[in-house]
């Protein structure tokens, strides 16, 4: 997709604007009205100037021209008004939904395309890379096509008056289009760089405003602020240089019509007393000439907002070119699985792209239907990465894993997702209510029934007295606790109530009352489920029917408590530090 050509990005694009075709022509139909319109202005004006000096001066032709010259700008100022809320209003209505698609394309992602691109690069392409497409469509390029619509019908309108006049007035023509896409080119790669280097800015923030208990805990403002800084003086370093090529535009502009106005009035006005042109010519030129230079800035302007709308228009393309999951309509499960299902890994492996060695190395085990599986390991041994599998986040590189007997490959991920229920180590809770949370996926719920499962997830005590249901979350769950969290995320599993479950536990240590809460809660969520816990706690472990200890993305050592106590291999050790652990607190 690299270095693809502005007319392959335009057709990628094309089918996302198309709907939009019947107010795009109107637009154009009303632009080139306008421009017309605009254009019939200095012949009036000049035949009115004849008017005055013919000898006798023709009254009757003059009231007749001033009437004509109020109908004219009357249906200009119509015409106007009609183009630019034509082309506007098309202008937002093709960034909205434009916004639309892409984050309906990027919510589809695969998940690795999130571990190699930043959250403001991308916030950047949904909000600043879609307005400044958009921009094609709106005031930019109407007023583009305007100007240059007026440019070039000025010109022929004074090659049809009088070639030889307009010949000494475009001499310096040439150079107008120079300082334009002179001015036009530096303008934009500046933009370009501010543009790289807001979504650096956008970056920063979204990281750091997300991670402030971290910067606070950590005495890290002050590092962190000259870290801002830097990035905010990279970004205003790039504006500068936008102001310096902006700044030259306006006088060259003033220094190119002056040549022309004196060239024109010297000439001209020679040619006036030498009887060779009449004077309604000279007056009709003098309007035309602010048709020529007038633009030259909004030109060199709207020129590099149409370079960096390309740019932006190859980068909105390349969102609706990378894979996307194909989730599948399907949520009933596929043919031959049985209720409860099954799990088996048979041999397999897997490597994150960014890494060189293997997250997991030729792992089997089997879980029967119904059954228990403990994953234990120490910390990167790949108990996530486990998880991670199951619910096809990554796909396996070798091997094969099956759910219900059927390979999850022949699952549709949507299926596959609505009968694996996943409780993740770090639980993400969205801005809203615990009801908003609680409803992500299911929309047609009941209160009594959401407030049954807080009740069996062990929350509504917690939250009953906050606003129960409607209790505001904030961003990321910042004002609840870990636990409380967990428990909320426990009850938003039991709500989609999934045939198999995996839970990733968190790792923080709860005292006493708090962990037998948790038990409960855990307890309730296990209840005749296939479940796979990669657990921490000794009391999760104890009630598994089997237990699987990996190390460095190996599976070492597997079966009952009883067996892998007796084999004294490393479970047997975690098993008595787990054990003298939970004996201390
Ligand atoms: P913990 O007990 O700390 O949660 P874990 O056993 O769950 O550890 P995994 O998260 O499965 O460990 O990670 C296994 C290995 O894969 C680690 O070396 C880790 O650094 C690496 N890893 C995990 N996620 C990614 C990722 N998105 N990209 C690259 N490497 C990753
Ligand atoms: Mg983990």
């Amino acid at each position: 997709m690299k270095n693809a050509s502005t007319r392959e990005v335009l057709i990628r694009l094309w089918p996302k604007i198309r709907p939009f075709k019947g107010r795009l022509l109107g637009g154009v139909i009303l632009l080139a009205l306008t421009t017309t319109l605009d254009l019939l202005g200095p012949i009036l004006i000049g035949k009115a100037a004849d008017s005055v000096v013919a000898s006798p001066p023709d009254l009757n032709q003059l009231w007749v021209v001033c009437g004509a010259f109020l109908a004219l700008i009357s249906a200009k100022a119509i015409s106007e008004m009609a183009q630019a809320y034509t082309i506007q209003t098309t202008g937002l209505l093709v960034t909205q939904r434009l916004r639309a698609e892409v984050f309906d394309r990027l919510i589809r992602y695969k998940l690795t395309y999130f571990d190699e691109h930043s959250s403001g690069r991308l916030i950047t392409r949904v909000v600043n890379d879609v307005r400044s497409l958009s921009e094609l469509f709106s005031a930019s390029m109407s007023v583009l096509a305007l100007d240059v619509m007026i440019i070039i019908g000025t010109i022929i309108s004074m090659l049809v008056l009088d070639w030889k006049l307009a010949g000494v007035v475009l001499l310096t023509f040439p150079l107008v289009i120079w300082v334009i896409i002179h001015f036009g080119d530096r303008l934009a790669a500046a933009y370009k760089e501010a543009r790289n280097r807001l979504s650096e800015i956008n970056s920063f923030l979204g990281e750091n405003i997300a991670a402030m208990s971290t910067i606070h805990r950590l005495a890290a403002e002050q590092a962190r602020e000259k870290s801002f800084e830097t990035v905010v003086n990279r970004h205003q370093a790039a504006l500068v240089q936008s102001i310096e090529a902006y700044a030259q535009v306006q006088p060259w502009a003033n220094v190119l019509n002056g040549i022309a106005m004196g060239s024109l009035l010297g000439v001209g006005g020679y040619w006036v007393l030498e009887g060779q042109i009449k004077v309604g010519i000279l007056v009709a030129f003098l309007a035309y000439i602010r048709n020529l230079f007038q633009p030259i800035r909004d030109l060199v302007e709207k020129y590099n907002v149409v370079l960096s709308a390309f740019v932006s228009a190859e980068r909105v393309a390349q969102v609706f070119e990378e894979d996307v999951e194909e989730l599948g309509e399907d949520q009933t499960i596929p043919q031959g699985v049985l209720k409860p299902c099954s799990v088996r890994f048979k041999q397999v492996s897997f490597k994150y792209q960014s890494r060189t060695e293997m997250a997991l190395n030729e792992v089997s085990f089997d879980l029967e239907a119904g059954k228990r599986l403990a994953i234990v390991g120490a910390t990167g041994s790949g108990k996530s990465t486990i998880a991670k599998l199951l619910l096809r986040f990554y796909e396996n590189q070798m091997g094969e894993i099956r759910l219900g007997e059927v390979p999850i490959s022949q699952w549709s991920t949507r299926a596959l997702r609505t009968h694996v229920g996943f409780i993740p180590q770090d639980v993400y809770l969205f801005e809203g209510t615990v009801r908003d949370n609680l409803m992500l996926s299911k929309t047609d719920l009941a209160d009594p029934f959401l407030i049954e499962q807080c009740k069996k997830a062990q929350l509504w005590d917690y939250i009953e007295k906050r606003g129960g249901l409607d209790l505001k979350i904030v961003e990321c769950g910042h004002n609840l606790s870990l636990g409380e969290r967990q428990l909320l995320s426990f009850a938003r599993t039991l709500v989609l109530n999934p045939e198999i479950l995996v839970m990733d536990e968190a790792t923080a240590s709860l005292d006493n009352a708090s962990e037998a809460r948790l038990m409960k809660a855990v307890e309730e969520l296990l209840k005749g489920r296939t479940s796979i816990i990669i657990a921490h706690r000794l009391s999760t472990i104890e009630n598994c029917h089997k237990v699987i200890l990996l190390e460095k993305g190996e599976l070492k050592e597997q079966g009952t408590i009883p067996e892998l106590i007796e084999q004294k291999g490393l479970f047997a050790q975690f098993y008595e530090f787990y054990r003298k652990d939970h004996q201390k607190s």
